[in-house]
């Protein structure tokens, strides 16, 4: 078994965090099994440094030693162009020149699970429009999902314990896999990532679940292997909400400065005993 953990590095890790990676942590230790980090810094405007450093000293404070070195998306950008490539070869792929206001502008922008699905405005453009305006214009890559759906069929992926889930990546439209800033978005560099770092488990939040739809399709698209998915009930805290980076309270560099000890809290996170006022919820 092979377990990760993956912090965005753009703010303090909180409780929720904790939770999530005493799961993951200790579902591989039980197992006899591997337990990584993975540093999701592939925002380059977002992420900071000292963010790195201070969940490396939280995981540590809690107890909760890792394998190897941790990776870093930054340090792989150039898998990513590689998997997008591929798809655009296979020309399931196409450059998108919209900006937040023209999505919003149009009439026929429902949402989905990711927020707006994308109404396809440049979904169809010739090929002599797409040069002309790749040349002048920033742009992101976007999956034609309803074509990549009809190369791979109908797709499902397992719940540990609970059997097979249909996934419905259409729900999501037409997703972003390469951003204007940076050559890849959260859904296809963790579905590369998880399937080069070897996880065979990946344990998150139940945020996450419509995503692994998502990641679902890129596995069939990018013949990568599918792991097994726990996702975790969230922590949250007194007004009733998820935790966010913003709740100062609740992370545990606070917490750690309040002489709270780390592997007793991670002990007590592990059972379901969360501090007071806190609690978990399915979304
Ligand atoms: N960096 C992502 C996050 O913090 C990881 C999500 C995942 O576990 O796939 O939300």
């Amino acid at each position: 078994m092979l377990t990760r953990f993956a912090p965005s590095p753009t703010g303090d890790l909180h409780l929720g965090h904790a939770y999530s990676a005493v799961l993951a942590h200790d579902a591989a230790r039980a197992a006899g099994g591997q337990f990584l980090i993975r540093i999701d810094d592939i925002d380059g405007s977002r992420s900071r440094e000292d963010y790195v450093a201070a969940s490396l000293a939280d995981l540590t404070w809690l107890g909760l030693g890792w394998d190897g070195e941790p990776l870093r998306q930054s340090a792989r950008l150039g898998n990513y162009v590689a998997a997008l490539d591929t798809l655009r070869a296979r020309d399931l792929v196409y450059p998108c020149f919209c900006t937040r206001a023209d999505i919003a502008a149009s009439l026929s922008a429902p949402h989905g699970p990711s927020g707006a699905i994308y109404p396809g405005i440049c979904r169809d453009l010739s090929e002599a429009e797409r040069a002309r305006r790749m040349a002048a214009q920033p742009h992101c890559w976007r999956l034609d999902t309803a074509r990549a759906l009809a190369v791979v069929g109908d797709l499902a992926w397992e719940a540990q314990g609970q059997g097979m889930r249909p996934a419905n990546p259409l729900a999501h439209g037409d997703i972003v896999l390469a951003r204007k800033d940076a050559p890849a978005s959260y859904h296809l560099a963790s579905t590369l990532d998880d399937a080069a770092m070897g996880v065979t488990h990946v344990i998150r939040g139940a945020d996450l679940i419509a995503a692994t739809d998502v990641h679902r399709l890129l596995q069939a698209l990018l013949d990568l292997p599918t792991p097994l998915y726990r996702h975790h009930a969230l922590v949250c805290g007194p007004n009733g909400k998820r935790l966010a980076k913003r709740d100062a309270a609740a992370s545990l560099a606070a917490m750690r400065a309040t002489g709270v000890d780390g592997p007793t809290l991670a002990a007590n996170l592990l059972a379901g005993r969360l501090p007071t006022g806190y609690s978990l919820q399915m979304p």
